[in-house]
């Protein structure tokens, strides 16, 4: 797994690692057994040394004894031959012997023989008249000068074995005359040798010239008198001493020193044979010994070493396991983990760790110091050299030198080197900076806001103030404290009252957590400044307030820009009112003369008989209507601003104000090539509204939709929506792009014509519908697509109850009804009344012009006082609504009608927007038609009256 990468250790089996910590074993052994082998060597070696010396030693001793003892014997010989032994009596010589005798050990026996062979004198008596003329060293006495040693013989007295020491003495002329002889006991050589202290698995052995063995030691009962055998012919017959490793006479293998013959105790073979199996033996037992300790010891070792072995690789196996299940936990945790060692060096990474600070390096195996030099001169470098030098565990936070990321590490020095645990702390570093700086920030804010804080014990009416409340109450922290007292003596008296009595509603019968007051606070120089109080309160579990926190806001200034606003508005508004004020009250002055204007071009009109006169005529009359028609927007907005027309809201049947729609605009939709179509509603269903107010937004919307549409139709719908009613103009025309949308209902905003082409439209139209909109409640929407089409409606709200259809609303007759210009009077009496003499005069024109009779008042007494002159009943009353000195046209035509005695139908015509003349009008059933009036209009309205009178 890659999480382990720190310490990759391949999975061997444990087979193997025995094999392979045996082999160290052996390897650990070979070295001491090579030098207990080399000791050994060493110890045979120096054994052989000493056995080969050792012998030696022993046959130079041997030797020297031997030649003591035939020295000792020649001596005898000597003294003896000198003494003149030959020329001695027997029985003195027999003297001698026994004195010699006594002074000589019995090994020993002397005897004379004279020239013949014949003994004559012994120690031996025995041995007196024995002739010993056959033995071969009493012949080579004789012969030869010096001491003789003889070979082996068995003694003729005592037949026991002897070796003959023999000298010739001299007779009276001095030639030899006989022969002195000393036979040592062989028995005797043989008893001294084993007396001597040598050491055990030595032999001696001592053999005469012609290899017959004299003596051994140890004695081997037989052997005495026996010859040696041949294999030690050369060492007999050598030159000098020497060492050979001969097989004794018993088989056995000796390492043999030896006198040969010629050196040495004349005539006597001397060795010392040493048992060589037995002289190493110790050596050997020591080497088997030490072989067998060693071996011991190698198994000791072994055994302890193949349990230490199992018993480390099992150790090592649940460390190897320990460490990985750590690895895995290291590997796994958000910490990052490293391992160094007491180098410094990297020893190990979990993959947290290699991706903190590793950076796409491989930091394994360099050092910190060589990875980072950055940080080689650092502090942090000492803190932790300190930390692992006295092996304390030691916690830092550093930065990143190269990622800028901040780190927490906690150190755990070990005899090894210094665990480290990482934690990438950079986020918390950050939220601290931030704190920090949104901190700084807030009580900069706070400050420049001149905004304080305050903690509220609510139990004892005290807590503490910032600085800046101080500021804001102007108030000393040194000398007031911050208690509930304190604050109340700087409030407001008026406001106190106030605010308490907030307090106790909000906090202690609402309970609600926050709050905002805002009071007055008078300053020491009496000058009075606004603060809002915003807080939190925790409640106990009682429901008690207990704290309250929260800030003191200096308002003050806020509050004089609210002030100043709020005048600004009143003023505006003001404003506003008094130029619909004014629009209102110059409607009238305005129409006259305008009205005035379109009357007599009525009246041209029907004169004018020239075709050049009659297109100026036509021009003259568009353009008079053009005017007409803004001056009734503007002012019918300036109505709507004033707040002069109060709504009046009926239940009314739908179908036919919606039929009256249709019948007035479906003939110009035709003339203009679209379809127009109503969806009828149901007949019984019915809307609360103002008939007049709902038909003029309605009328509005068809028209735009006739203005904006070349071809397709429009459509006039009628649907439920909710508890209300939608009643949709719908059209495929040119639409209006989005970013239009809302602006349409602004006064003159037009889409697409900068050149204000009046025929294109005034711009009013649309904010007259959102005026009434509001003033109705009846919501508006558009929806609509460029180049598609637009929809426009309005939710009106249901009636409570269906409404029978004819009680329709009849509209303002404000479309021209489609009769001729000409006729219509047929000689009826028309009462006109105006006080504006032009205007009377082109009313009179026109209603003569149509074929009535006519009478004219500037006032109603000059109207009654004509009626009484023509005695005459009027068929028809057309009056103006505001007639000199605070007389009013309803009430003209009223006494008229009280006059005759007949309710003749009347018309006031009016460019009042106030609703008392519609209000009286309709008291008295009287038509109201508002200046300027075409001569259209005007004749339309005239048919009506008469016809409904009729
Ligand atoms: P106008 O007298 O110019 O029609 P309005 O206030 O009635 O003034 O309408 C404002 C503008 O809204 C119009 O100039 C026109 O650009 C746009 N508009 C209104 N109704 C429609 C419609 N049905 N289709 C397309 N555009 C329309």
């Amino acid at each position: 797994m890659g999480t382990t990468a720190g310490r990759r250790e391949p999975a061997r089996s444990p087979g193997w690692s025995v094999r392979r910590l045996l082999c160290l074993l052996f390897l650990a052994a070979l070295p001491p057994l090579a030098f207990e082998l080399w000791a050994i060597a060493e110890l045979y070696a120096a054994r052989e040394a000493e056995i080969r010396q050792e012998v030696q030693r022993l046959l130079d001793l041997v030797e020297d004894e031997q030649q003591r003892i035939a020295q000792d014997i020649e001596n005898v010989l000597v003294t003896l031959a000198e003494m003149g032994v030959g020329r001695m009596d027997p029985p003195v010589c027999q003297r001698t012997m026994a004195a010699l005798r006594e002074r000589y050990p019995g090994y020993m026996a002397v005897s004379v023989s004279d020239r013949q062979g014949r003994i004559w004198c012994s120690t031996e008596p025995s041995a007196l008249g024995i002739s010993v003329a056959d033995r071969s060293y009493r012949r080579e006495a004789l012969e030869q000068p010096g001491v003789v040693i003889g070979q082996y013989i068995v003694t003729r007295t005592t037949g026991r074995p002897a070796i003959p020491f023999a000298l010739a003495y001299p007779g009276a002329g001095g030639a030899p005359a006989g022969v002195v002889t000393i036979l040592l006991d062989v028995g005797w050589l043989e008893g001294y040798l084993s007396g001597k202290p040598y050491p055990r698995d030595i032999a001696v052995l001592i053999a005469d010239r012609s290899g017959t063995v004299l003596a051994r030691m140890p004695e081997v009962a037989g052997l005495p008198g026996q010859p040696l055998p041949d294999r030690f012919q050369p060492l007999l017959r050598g030159t000098r001493r020497g060492l050979a490793e001969v097989e004794g006479l018993d088989g056995v293998a000796r390492l043999t020193a030896y006198a040969p013959l010629a050196v040495g105790v004349p005539g006597l073979y001397l060795h010392v044979a040493l048992d060589r199996a037995a002289a190493m033996r110790s050596v050997n037992e020591a080497a088997m010994r030490s072989l067998l300790i060693f071996a011991g010891l190698l198994l000791v070792t072994g055994g302890v070493g193949a349990w230490g072995i199992t018993r480390f690789l099992r150790v090592r196996e649940e460390a190897r396991e320990s460490r990985m299940r750590a690895a895995t936990v290291l590997s796994s945790t958000v910490d990052g983990v490293v391992e160094v060692d007491r180098g410094w060096r990297f020893t190990y990474l979990n993959d947290r760790a290699r991706d903190m600070i590793g950076m796409g390096q491989e930091l394994l195996g360099r050092t910190v110091w060589e990875a980072f030099p950055e940080l080689a001169a650092s502090e942090l470098r000492a803190r932790v050299q300190h930390a692992m030098d006295a092996a304390e565990p030691i916690e830092v936070e550093f930065r990143g030198p190269r990622t800028g990321r901040w780190f927490w590490a906690r150190g755990f020095p070990s005899s090894g080197g210094l665990a480290v645990y990482l934690l990438d702390i950079s986020g918390r570093k950050r939220a601290e900076e931030e704190l920090r700086g949104s901190n700084e920030r807030l009580s900069l804010a706070l400050e420049s806001a001149r905004a304080g804080t305050f903690e509220w014990d609510m139990r004892t009416g005290s807590g503490s103030w910032s600085e800046e409340s101080y500021r804001i109450f102007q108030l000393d922290p040194g000398r007031d404290p911050a208690t509930t007292e304190t604050w109340l003596r700087v409030v407001h008296p008026e406001d106190a009252e106030a605010v308490s009595r907030a307090y106790r509603t909000r906090m202690l019968q609402e309970r609600v957590p926050d709050y905002r007051l805002e009071y007055r606070i008078r300053h020491p120089d009496g000058s009075l400044r606004w603060v809002q109080s915003i807080g939190r309160i925790v409640y106990g579990a009682d429901g008690t307030p207990l704290r309250s926190s929260g800030l003191n806001i200096d308002i003050t200034e806020r509050k004089a820009m609210e002030e100043a606003l709020r005048e600004a508005k009143a003023k505006a508004d003001e404003a506003n009112l008094s130029k619909s004020k004014f629009l209102a009250a110059a409607s009238h002055d305005l129409r006259q003369p305008l009205q005035s204007a379109l009357l007599f071009a009525g009246v041209v009109q029907a004169h004018v008989r020239d075709e050049e006169a009659r297109g100026p005529l036509a021009s003259l009359e568009r353009a008079l209507d053009t005017l007409k028609n803004l001056l009734d927007s503007l002012l019918d907005v300036s109505r709507l601003d004033a707040g002069v027309i109060v709504p009046q809201p009926v239940d009314l049947a739908v179908a036919p104000l919606l039929d009256e729609i249709a019948d007035a605009y479906g003939p110009i939709a035709s003339a203009k090539g679209l379809d127009f179509h109503l969806d009828r509603p149901a007949p019984e269903l019915a809307v609360h509204s103002d008939p007049l107010l709902l038909g003029r937004m309605l009328r509005n919307l068809v028209e735009n939709a006739l203005r904006y549409t070349d071809r397709g139709g429009i459509r006039v719908t009628c649907a439920a929506a909710g508890a209300g009613l939608r009643i949709g103009v719908h059209d495929s025309g040119i639409g209006i792009p989005p970013e239009h949308l809302n602006r349409i209902f602004e006064e003159f905003h037009q889409v697409g014509n900068p050149e204000r082409d009046r025929k294109e439209g005034l711009g009013l139209g649309l904010a007259i519908v959102r005026r009434l909109s509001g003033l109705l409640g009846h919501p508006v929407e558009v929806r609509s697509e460029p180049g598609q089409g637009s929809s426009f409606s309005i939710l009106v709200p249901r009636a409570a109850a269906p409404v029978p259809p004819d009680t329709a609303a009849g509209g303002e007759p404000e479309t021209e009804p489609a009769f001729g210009v000409e006729g219509g009077g047929q000689g009826r009496l028309a009462l006109l009344i105006d006080d504006d003499v032009i205007v009377l005069t082109g009313l009179r024109r026109l209603f003569q012009e149509w074929g009535f009779d006519t009478a004219v008042a500037g006032s109603a007494e000059q109207a009654l006082e004509c009626l009484r002159t023509l005695a005459r009943v009027p068929d028809i009353i057309v009056s103006d609504y505001r007639l000199r000195e605070n007389e009013v046209g309803t009430a003209a035509i009223a006494r008229v009608r009280e006059r005759v005695g007949r309710p003749v139908p009347g018309i006031i015509l009016t460019g009042e927007i106030g609703p008392e003349c519609r209000d009286e009008a309709a008291a008295f059933g009287i038509a109201v038609i508002h200046k300027p009036v075409t001569p259209r209009q005007l004749q339309g309205a005239v048919r009506d009256t008469l016809g409904r009178a009729g």
